[in-house]
């Protein structure tokens, strides 16, 4: 072992594009640790216990769900309705769901609907600003904006009409095993421009770009899923390579560092 971060805590990887792969760093503490230096390496990562969340920045023994403490988590509106479900927005009617100041910055701002290939076609909704680290997170090998729209209800909506052609969850097995799809790529588009609903054609985009991302994770591993959920707990082993929010171990281990969020994990390697 050539360096040891003791134990802060770990927030969802920094992705970048770049070739020959994208790029990756962990943020730990005030610290970021380079995925990318560490692939093929042995790498171990601990939780000792304790972990913050990430609305009230209080340390807890552990977190209720995603990243947040149990009552930041009911009352947050960082975890509100309109995060996961963007069709239920309110903002736009000046209604709030937990914080209406909070609900409008982040509700009344462009956003993005995308189709992506991540192991298979998706759709998925991100407030435009963010796109790129969104479809990176999810793994996506290419992604196309295919309508832009004024705010998150907007964009909601036509989500929930593409929903009924495609998927809007990543499939992480067929992700981490680089399946891809480009073949039908084009063929997708197409149809979900047909299937945006008639009063939100208007926000269409018919000519968007292909955005494309190679990864560090050689394609036809065989991915199982481990998480650290117990104090103590302990992941070792020698780093293959690094896709979406997932680092994967060359034994067919993988652990998803988003859904660790707020933990005080160590890290040697
Ligand atoms: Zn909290």
């Amino acid at each position: 072992m050539s360096f040891t971060w003791s134990a802060a805590p770990v927030r969802k990887m920094i992705l970048s594009v770049s070739e020959p792969a994208v790029r990756a760093w962990i943020p730990l503490g005030r610290h970021l640790v380079d995925v990318n230096a560490l692939i093929g390496k042995a790498l171990r990562l601990e939780w000792p216990g304790m972990a913050e969340c990430q609305s009230c920045h209080g340390v807890f023994s552990e977190l209720h769900a995603q990243g947040f403490c149990r009552k930041c988590f009911f009352d947050s509106p960082m975890a509100g309705a309109s995060i996961v479900r963007p069709e239920l927005s309110t903002a736009h009617l000046g209604k709030a769901d937990r914080d209406l100041e909070f609900e409008r910055a982040y509700q009344l701002q462009p956003h993005t609907v995308y189709l992506a290939d991540s192991g298979g076609i998706k759709v998925g909704v991100t407030r435009t600003r963010q796109q790129v680290t969104r479809w990176l997170d999810q793994g996506a090998t290419c992604a196309r904006v295919i309508a832009v729209t004024e705010n998150r209800y907007e964009a909601g909506l036509i989500e929930v009409a593409l929903k009924q052609h495609f998927s809007d969850k990543t499939d992480w097995r067929k992700m981490l095993a680089g399946l891809e799809f480009s073949a039908d790529f084009d063929g997708a588009v197409a149809r979900a421009l047909e299937a945006i609903p008639t009063d939100l054609q208007r926000f269409a985009l018919a000519d968007g770009t292909d955005h494309r991302a190679h990864w560090s994770l050689a394609p036809g591993f065989t991915a199982k899923s481990v998480k650290l959920s117990q104090p103590g707990d302990v992941l070792e082993g020698v780093l293959a390579g690094q896709r979406g929010q997932y680092l994967a171990f060359t034994d067919g281990r993988v652990i998803n560092v988003r859904s660790h969020e707020g933990l005080f994990l160590g890290l040697q390697g």
